[in-house]
This record gives structure tokens, sequence and C-alpha cells, in this order.
């Protein structure tokens, strides 16, 4: 047992709204150490899939979009973002718009949850009716798109003819946990959460799929289970179930596991400690900020009703339903699916 889990403050409802993961076909193969230290034996590369998240308010009808994958036609980025993907394997076989086919006209909103290549897709696939929103300060940072600006991460095509919504999360005392938060329908169904460090402008969204269980779209808060478990709340246990297919094909990991192999490879020998720190020796500002919002992040993932996905967890398709199935039931007890992904992130590690 770890110690209490600490209050959300998440005002009570009961507008929800449903959610679907959409397995956007980008994949992003690149070495761990560009992200986290220290080396983990067994885990040299992230190879990972970018989801994008469907969310249906049926309350006014809006179909909104959290981040996008990588475009298609990955030749089309803005040179300096083009500059930066080169340092990974980069794959995207299809832009959402295509995955969604007709349903892609009935989209309203795309959310960004930052500038990266790998969420921001290709916005002009959608009708000039679909709004782009962007977090606070990312049109000081990165408007004017390529090429009225040279230097620039993302497209002007990316915004052309659309409006754009900056979130302002100062126009309100809201606070979720320790994250500042913006009531995104006004209806307290579906949040989107502060979450600076990673970049500037860094969102996460938090929906209301029941009203009282949540799924946390965690963005680039984390991008492996490694960087946010275990913690104090959620130590790691005397024994862990994996449960799963893919455990067989990877060999040597008999349910259950004692969770002692687990702690012999952790860099602290820790069982309340994550197993990685954040890397940037460029910025360690940013680092500093980046690790403070994964510290905030535990207190929802060690939260019963919050369901964390961020938007590269490798393991998550194989015990999620994906797109065009929604995940709004994850916590029944048929599904439990919190519980199933929990763990998982430790078969990258190699034990003994
Ligand atoms: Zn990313």
């Amino acid at each position: 047992m770890g110690v209490p889990t600490p209050g959300l403050s998440i005002p009570d409802s009961r507008s929800t709204v449903s959610v679907s993961v959409i397995d956007s076909t980008s994949k992003i193969i690149a070495k761990t150490g560009i992200v986290v230290q220290p080396h983990i034996q067994g885990h040299d590369e992230f190879n990972c899939p970018c989801y994008s998240f469907l969310i249906t308010h049926p309350a006014s009808g809006r179909k909104v979009l959290f981040d996008l994958g990588i475009r298609k036609d990955p030749e089309n980025f803005a040179p300096r973002t083009r500059s930066f993907a080169s340092a990974m394997t980069i794959i995207s076989e299809r832009n959402v718009a295509d995955i969604l086919g007709k349903n892609a006209s009935t989209i309203t909103d795309i959310i960004w949850s930052h500038h990266h290549f790998d969420h921001i897709g290709d916005p002009s696939q959608f009708p000039p009716s679909t709004k782009l929103v962007v977090g606070q300060g990312f049109k000081d940072e990165f408007f004017p798109g390529y090429p009225a600006r040279e230097d620039s991460w993302i497209l002007e095509s990316d915004y052309a003819g659309r409006e754009v919504q900056e979130i302002d999360f100062n126009a309100s005392d809201l606070k979720l946990g320790q994250y500042s938060a913006f009531d995104y329908f006004g209806d307290g169904s579906f949040y989107l959460l502060d979450c600076p460090g990673h970049t500037v402008a860094h969102m996460m969204g938090l929906a209301r799929t029941r009203p009282t269980s949540f799924v946390l779209m965690a963005a680039d808060c984390c991008h492996h289970g490694g960087e946010i478990r275990p913690t104090q709340f959620v130590p790691l246990p005397e024994s862990i179930d994996f449960n799963s297919p893919r455990d067989l094909t990877r060999g040597a990991r008999r349910a259950p596991c004692p969770g002692q192999l687990f702690v012999d490879v952790h860099p602290k020998r820790s069982r309340t400690e994550p197993f990685y720190e954040l890397i940037n020796p460029r910025d360690l500002d940013t680092v500093r900020e980046a690790t403070r919002s994964q510290r905030k992040l535990d207190e929802f993932d060690a939260n019963d009703d919050v369901f964390v996905l961020s938007a590269h967890d490798s393991d998550a398709a194989e015990v999620i339903d994906l797109y065009p199935a929604t995940i709004d039931d994850w916590k029944d007890p048929g599904k439990d699916w919190k519980k199933k992904l929990h763990w998982l992130f430790l078969r990258d590690f190699q034990v003994e």
C-alpha cells in the first residue's frame, strides 16, 4: 500500500463526453537516451504509436480531435520541424482525416496539445469551419507559420482561413489537482489542463466519460510508464500479474512476476520512485518544469477514477478498444483497463 491518494478537486457534473482513441498510423522510433536517463537494460528504443483522441460532446453535437499524429507527407513539414524530426525514424501511412473518411467534415474543433510534428498532423484536410485550439502563449511563440516566418515550426496552411483559439488559463481560478484548468464546454464534461515543461503551450485533456470517471489524455507529459511509475501513492507491488498475449511473445515473463526483479533493475532500487528521469542537457530549467508537471500527473495516475493515456503509450493498443469503439466504459469490471495497463511498461526492461 502507498500513501493516501490526494483529492483532485474536480467539480461534480452529470455532463459527459464520449472518447475514442484513434491509432493515427504514425509511429516514432527513437533512442530512449534522447528523452530519459539512465539507460535500463533491454529498453534501448522507444517504438511508439501516436494517438489522436476523438471527443464527442452530445449536448452540443461538437466533435473535437485532440492531436492529429504525424502528417502522411512529412516532406511537407516546415523546415525547422523537418530538421527536428531527423533525429528519429518516423512512419505515417494515413492522415487522421483519411481514417475518419466522410466523418472528417463533421469535426468542429482540433486541439493541438503542443506544436511537435507528431501531434499537429495536417489540419488543412479539415473544413475551414473547423476551429484550431492551442495552448497559452502559442501564438506569440509560433505564429506566423512557415513560409511567412522562415524558422517557424508550423505551417501557415495549418491555420489559414480558420478560427484559432488560444486557451487563457488565467481566465479563471479553476485548478484540478495542481494543474490550472479550462472548462472547455462550460459544463464540466471536458477540461484542458496547463502542463508546462515539455514545450511552450503544452496541454493535456481531461474527459468525463461517466459522471465520476475520467480519461486523462496526457499528451507528452510522459512518453513511457517508467517516467511516472512507481510512486509513493502506487508503489511497485510484491508480484505483478502480466496478462496479455504479448507477454508470451516476449518470453521469460511468466505471471505472476516477482516485483523484486524490477526493483533490481531500478536505477535507485526504489519501489516508490519512477524508473526514469527526463533529460535535456541544453535546457535544465525546462527539464525541471517538465518534471514538476510529471509529479502533478502522479496524483491523477494514482486515482482509481482517472485513466491516464499518454499520446505514445506503446502498450495501450493491446488493452483498450480503438476507434471507432469508445473507451467510455474503461472502468467496467469486465474491462478494468487502467489496472491492466498500469505496469505493462515493465516488460520493456530486461530482468534476469
Ligand atoms: Zn509526442
